[in-house]
């Protein structure tokens, strides 16, 4: 074997966490209570989790002494002070509001920007951030590269905007009607796909010919630059941080999940560049986060997120992550089993359309499958197709192209051996494919139903 092909982790255990070991027949209840939703199992019937990669880092001892250090003051917390002043630095831009999570900042952004009527284009949906910006009138648009909706498409960033399909919305609606463009890096829903260097850029200026602001999904935008370091001539001898500061000379401000690059287990904000934007920000994070100086995080969690923001730029602890997603699909792709190519940052994605192709998009294949792999083996995913894409104002499904189901791999917490048994549980669904059926509804709620919904299977 090539001894660096995969990079052996870069850090030691210094303290565990047993999980639990299950029986098929525990796990045929476990299913059957959860109403066959994987988001509904409970920790101990969940042998290796890969539903998420969201608040599930391991943090470091730096990390775990800096929440000894937490200034817990309602208002001017020292703690708010070095975050913000790490966002600055690292990120580059001038104003942080601090938030609960990603959403938090989310819903600030969209109710400080959009108007009933509005159109916001975006390199792909994501759950939450499109729930925040239809709650406040806006249309989403969807302005990926077509490659981005091919799971054999091997582009090197399929999370890329097409500039076209951009340039198509401003002439349709008009620029005044586009409040800003949202580019997340990487693209979640698209199997975690980078956008390049010169796309941020090409987006930007077009942008800027409009006056249309650029906001950036920065949820796992360090997974985004080792993408770049790694896949774009002229970047190889730059480092993660160097990528960092010029991806964000292409945005106007951010929104951040601390939970995913981060490497917390909560925390988020919202960065700006725009010192009216941000007055206007912080007059609504009072209302529904907190003081403009904590925003919904104990003080400790803004230390352990300040240096979590840190970390996330050395090039070994990014590498090694990426390293680890490659493994867990390289396994899986020399099994013959239907992936999403090219592996992407956070997850390994499984076609379910192709696993499952007798099984019709509205019975669920995605959803079934997340359940399947789940009863062979404990290992928990999650459904990333028809469910998760919800429904359309006149409430017809959604029928996105992608029927995924996302193996998420949270940061600094398996090891390889943790992922062999998760290929091989794969496998033996794969197996066994042709012998299940799929899901119905039994009680779907309004928004964001794919979190608390439950099914039966169909006889
Ligand atoms: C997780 C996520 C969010 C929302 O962040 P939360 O911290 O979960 O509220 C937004 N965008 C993307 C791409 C995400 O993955």
């Amino acid at each position: 074997m090539d001894y660096n092909k995969y990079m052996a982790e870069p850090y030691k255990i210094k303290m565990v966490e047993p999980i639990a070991v299950t029986t098929r027949e525990q796990r045929e209840a476990a299913i059957r209570r959860a109403g066959w939703n994987t988001f509904l199992l409970t920790t101990d019937d969940v042998y290796i989790d890969l539903l998420t990669d969201s608040g599930t880092n391991a943090m470091s001892d730096n990390q775990w002494a800096g929440l000894m250090l937490g200034d817990e003051a309602y208002s001017g917390s020292r703690n708010f002070r070095n975050l913000e002043a790490t966002v600055r630095e690292l990120y580059g831009f001038k104003y942080v509001v601090p938030t609960h999570q990603g959403r938090g900042a989310e819903n600030i952004l969209s109710q400080i920007m959009i108007k009933p009527g509005d159109y916001v284009p975006g390199n792909m949906y994501f759950t939450t951030t499109r729930a925040h910006q239809e709650l406040n009138g806006a249309t989403f648009r969807d302005i990926i590269i077509d490659e981005a909706h091919d799971p054999e498409s091997e582009h090197p960033f399929k999370g890329n905007v097409d500039l076209d399909k951009l340039q198509a919305l401003i002439d349709e609606v008009g620029a005044e009607r586009i409040p800003y463009i949202c580019v997340a890096v990487t693209v979640n829903l698209a199997g975690g796909q980078p956008v390049s260097m010169a796309n941020l850029k090409a987006v930007y200026e077009l942008a800027q010919k409009y006056n249309i602001k650029v906001m950036m999904d920065a949820t796992r935008c360090v997974e985004n630059a080792c993408f770049i370091k790694h896949r774009e001539p002229g970047y190889e001898n730059k480092t993660i941080q160097e990528i960092i500061r010029e991806m964000y000379t292409y945005a106007d401000g951010c929104t951040m999940s601390g939970k995913k690059d981060g490497i917390v287990n909560i925390g988020g904000f919202l960065a700006l560049n725009d010192e009216e934007l941000y007055q206007k920000a912080t007059s609504l994070v009072v209302v529904y986060e907190g003081m403009p100086s904590y925003g919904g995080m104990t003080g400790r969690d803004m230390e352990a997120l300040a240096r979590g923001i840190r970390e996330s730029m050395d090039y070994n602890f990014i590498a090694h992550r990426l390293a680890q997603v490659q493994y867990l699909g390289d396994k899986l792709i020399e099994a013959g089993i239907p992936v999403v190519k090219p592996i992407g940052g956070h997850a390994v994605f499984l076609d379910a359309r192709q696993f499952y192709p007798h099984i019709p998009q509205d019975e669920f294949p995605a959803q079934m499958l997340a359940a399947q792999l789940y009863l062979e083996s404990g290992v928990r995913s999650m459904e990333r197709g028809i469910i998760s894409a919800g429904r359309d104002k006149s409430g017809n499904h959604y029928y996105p192209k992608l029927e995924l189901v996302r193996l998420t791999i949270p940061r600094r917490v398996y090891t390889y051996a943790h992922l062999d048994v998760v290929a091989e549980a794969v496998k033996e669904c794969y197996k066994n494919r042709n012998n299940v059926k799929g899901l119905r509804f039994v009680y779907e709620p309004p928004v964001l139903r794919f979190f608390t919904a439950r099914f039966e299977p169909i006889e």
